[in-house]
């Protein structure tokens, strides 16, 4: 492994494990086929639930796990995305 900017072979190659938050989005398909009767009735079936939901606004979100290879050129400090 060369690095790019100085061609020195002194490169360290170190995985990340990088946490992003992914909103949980509906498409519109849903909401034309399901979101537009399914919310009513859930406020009517759930409404504590969901006025608590309301309160603490509780978003759905995803933790994904990303891992990333970066290359950093102990020469020079530049650092690359494999
Ligand atoms: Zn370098």
């Amino acid at each position: 492994m060369y690095c790019p900017k100085c061609q020195s072979e002194n490169v360290n190659t170190q995985v990340i494990n990088t946490v992003v938050l992914k909103d949980k989005h509906r498409g519109l398909i849903w909401w034309l086929l399901i979101g537009w009767w399914w919310i009513p009735i859930k406020w009517i079936f759930f409404t504590l639930p969901a006025l608590l939901f309301a309160i603490f606004g509780h978003r759905k979100q995803k933790a994904v796990n990303k891992k990333e290879t970066v290359c950093v050129c102990q020469n020079c400090g530049y650092s690359w995305k494999i």
